[in-house]
């Protein structure tokens, strides 16, 4: 592997010279680009402000990842490109170093994470400074630094003092390994997604955010971003909206309510009696409904079991606490257990039997759901098993109210039946009239439910800026006052967790002892730090006004720089980052903080790389270390390879071979440039190329097909040294233009080469004449004694004995016409046919 050390001594134009050194040409570049502070925006007062925002980075101890650099290169040449054409552009980058990977790492190295993190990201720093990147570090940010944690806490004491910040005890998945609380997604076949082990559930006092609230206008404004389709789909998914019906359930005491069967309906529900609400699509089933599920955790569980099943219900309650909840929501073998409580129906007024089950999940709905295995494949075998009513209320085309089921739930559209008088009325119709019926009799009430829950900020660790709530005996909760932030997280040695379920923080007594800000008394501070995803949640309103220590972003920064004009990431964020972050602005704007309250007003996900084939990973060694192409070939060429790959949008495979052809078509440009001449004129064919180019790039570009645009411009190389041609300065000096947002370094070097003023980032994009788009020349293929032989170039309307003249003078197909040709058949614009 990479062997190579002489790139162009295989280049295949042994008539060139040797390519440009990309050592000594990219250093002094990076240094001038410092010196100048070329990459520095002018915040507040650049013309037509253009942010480009790539996604932070998590600095782990093996340094910058390939497909880091190939997500920030894409967002490079998209942010260069924005550049000339003469906007300011801002493009910061920062890391996002706070969270459990680090701890991970940290523990298992045996180096604090206080000691590991800087020294990561002085080693992306190193990274980065030589891939090219036009990034202004004077606006950079690190989510661990105290100056910025700070405002972290100041943005959880916004929404605590809204009532959006809430505590409560629930239910959680716990990786009893990584000993934290891990969200759903973080959950793979019931296994810990960082380490594998099986995910246990707990019970656990936490800080949630009432993200749930905001469902309605999260899932409303997706219509008005300009996002990549799939990322705005992943959000509708996890918003996950449904229309449905709550519907009430009276418990009844079948002893003491004896005869209850014939209670019809009441207005009245007795204050003492137990109502289970349940949350239904299909409120039109309602008379098939045979018994009702809870969930094991269900408030009204303890309530309503009886004496002779509670021993049952216990047992089976212990039981479904150690499964996770993913593996709860898979397809099993259904088990339950009878509560020995009754409920009416509101509907029939029937008592039907109150189940609870594992299947039914608290955190869905209301956590109980009134099952009709007629028509829900679960309710279907569950009932089978335990051998429960099912009733038919939807009949399908040719079935009546007595169709029997043949072994399974009938889901299908259709009509009522065995549902009083509404039976004959349509699925949909009697959705309607069956909420209409339950209104009026407060029976139930048409809802819109959503799937997204709450986001659960707290974590049990300790890598992690701490939550800013104090406790005290007296006074209760107190938020700390914002003039007391940060609450600086404490070095402490004994940083890993242990089974307790509690933050390596609550063994510190020295550090949560603190005077209740309010009474003054001796009080506790909230030991669990705050979820990641928080830190990165806000980032980027932080990075235009770094530096304004007093606020966490300057209004009048923010109203020039924000929204983000453009972000780039991968769509492993659709749903967690990218919506926490919609949220925050949602709420950081309806506090006044903002106006505007969708923080990205386009957005792309990249694709992935893979390697010869496969997806990278260490185990496989097959990893791409930037450093080492970045080495031998230079950051130009290493960036204008990684995005030749492939559609950026898509991604590609990466092979060693594939780069050499890259760096080839930058020395030949080099060479070109330094070659040039001013005088005579240009050829007229290759300004048509030239012109096409600059069309075909400048769309590109913004479209993020950069594969293409690069194809062009290799292609217009081709053209434009055909034969080996001196060319004109005017025929290659708007390819170094078009050339620097993928090789910035080069393209600056050789923009200097042409005696310009300025750097080439300070020049315009180059126009196009688009009257020299349309060519007067063609291609005709030349056919020799019946064999295709070539194409030759002509004029349009070029007569039969120039074309037959041209053929002869052309050096691949001239050979074959050998003496005087018996008969010449020219078809005009295709085909030119030698018989000999
Ligand atoms: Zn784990
Ligand atoms: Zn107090």
């Amino acid at each position: 592997m990479m062997t190579d050390t002489n790139p162009s001594a295989r280049s295949g134009f042994p008539e060139e010279p040797l390519g440009y050194d990309p050592r000594a040409v990219e250093s002094r570049w990076r240094q001038r680009w410092a010196e100048l502070g070329t990459h520095q925006a002018d915040l507040a007062h650049g013309e037509d402000p253009y942010y480009a925002l790539m996604m932070f980075p998590y600095p782990s101890a093996e340094g910058l990842h390939v497909g880091n650099l190939f997500a920030f290169t894409g967002c490079d040449i998209y942010a260069r490109f924005q550049r000339l054409q003469g906007r300011t552009v801002f493009e910061p980058l920062g890391y996002d170093a706070f969270g459990i990977h680090s701890e991970n790492f940290a523990l298992k190295v045996g180096v604090h994470p206080m000691e590991l993190i800087p020294r990561n990201i002085a080693n992306f720093r190193r990274q980065l400074d030589r891939a090219g990147l036009m990034v202004d570090w004077t606006h950079s940010v690190d989510t661990t630094d105290p100056g910025y944690y700070k405002w972290t806490q100041w943005v959880f004491l916004q929404l605590y003092k809204r009532g959006l910040a809430y505590k409560k005890a629930a239910a959680v998945n716990w990786c009893p390994s990584c000993k934290t609380v891990l969200a759903n997604e973080q959950v793979i076949d019931g296994k810990c997604e960082r380490c594998g082990t099986t995910v246990e559930q707990r019970f656990l006092e936490q800080w949630f955010f009432k993200i749930s609230q905001f469902a309605p206008r999260l899932l409303a404004n997706l219509d008005t971003l300009d996002w990549s389709a799939t990322t705005k789909q992943a959000q509708r998914n996890w918003i996950g909206k449904s229309e449905g019906a709550r519907l009430k359930f009276r418990v009844i005491d079948p002893v003491a309510d004896a005869g209850a069967a014939n209670v019809a309906v009441t207005t009245e529900m007795r204050v003492d009696e137990p109502i289970i609400e349940v949350f239904t699509t299909r409120p039109d089933t309602i008379f098939g409904a045979t018994y009702l599920v809870l969930a094991p955790e269900h408030p009204l569980v303890d309530q309503v079991t009886g004496d002779g099943e509670r021993a049952a219900v216990e047992s089976y309650r212990a039981r479904a606490a150690k499964q996770d909840l993913i593996t709860r929501k898979m397809e099993k073998e259904k088990t339950g257990e009878f509560t020995g409580a009754y409920a009416v129906n509101p509907a029939t007024g029937a008592m039907i039997p109150v189940w609870i089950a594992d299947y039914v999940l608290m955190e869905y709905g209301t956590g109980a759901i009134m099952a009709v295995p007629g028509h829900d494949a679960r309710d279907f075998e569950f009932a089978t098993k335990f051998d429960l009513p099912i009733i038919r209320v939807v009949a399908g085309a040719g079935q009546h109210g007595q169709t029997k089921f043949e072994g399974e739930a009938y889901t299908g559209d259709g009509v009522l039946v065995n549902s009083g008088k509404f039976n004959g009325l349509g699925v949909e119709e009697a959705k309607t009239k069956v909420m209409e019926a339950l209104s009026a009799v407060h029976g139930g009430e048409s809802v819109t439910n959503y799937r997204l829950h709450d986001w659960c900020i707290s974590r049990q660790r300790y890598w992690g800026p701490p939550i800013p709530i104090i406790y005290c005996d007296d006074c209760g909760t107190v938020p700390v006052p914002e003039e007391q932030l940060p609450v600086v997280l404490p070095t402490i040695a004994d940083f890993k967790p242990d089974d307790s379920g509690v933050s390596p923080l609550a063994r510190h007594e020295e550090w949560y002892r603190t005077p209740c800000p309010q009474c003054g008394k001796m009080a506790r501070r909230e030991t669990d730090v705050s979820d990641t995803f928080l830190d990165s949640a806000w980032y980027y309103l932080r990075y235009p006004s770094v530096g304004h220590d007093d606020v966490a972003f300057d209004k009048e920064l923010t109203k020039r720089w924000l929204p983000v004009t453009t972000y780039i990431g991968g769509n492993e964020h659709a749903v967690l980052h990218l919506m926490y972050s919609r949220f925050l602005t949602m709420v950081l704007r309806d506090l006044g903080h903002l106006d505007f309250e969708e923080p990205f007003t386009t957005f792309r996900a990249h694709g992935l790389i893979i390697r010869d084939g496969a997806k990278m990973s260490k185990s496989k060694g097959n990893v791409v270390n930037p450093d080492d192409y970045i080495d031998q070939w230079g950051a130009d060429s290493f960036r204008t390879y990684l995005m030749f790959l492939g559609p950026f949008e898509e991604g590609g495979d990466f092979r060693d071979a594939g780069i050499s052809g890259v760096k080839r078509f930058l020395d030949r440009l080099w060479a070109s440039v330094r070659d040039c001449t001013t005088s005579g004129a240009p050829d007229a064919d290759v300004m048509r190329k030239l012109h096409a180019t600059v069309k075909k790039v400048g769309e590109d570009v913004p479209a993020l097909s950069y594969n293409t645009a690069i194809a062009a411009m290799m292609e217009y190389m081709n053209t434009l040294r055909r034969g080996e041609r001196a060319c004109h300065r005017a025929e290659v000096e708007p390819v170094v233009q078009l050339v620097a947002p993928f090789a910035p370094h080069v393209a600056e070097e050789l923009w200097a080469m042409l005696g310009n003023e300025g750097g080439v980032f300070d020049s315009r994009w180059p126009g196009f004449d688009a009257s020299m788009l349309v060519s007067d020349t063609i291609e005709v293929v030349v056919q020799v004694g019946g064999k295709t032989r070539g194409k030759i170039s002509v004029a349009k309307d070029v007569t039969q004995d120039d074309a037959l003249a041209a053929a002869t003078a052309d050096a691949t197909v001239g050979k074959f016409i050998t003496g005087e040709p018996k008969k010449v058949i020219l078809v005009p614009g295709r085909l030119l046919n030698v018989v000999l």
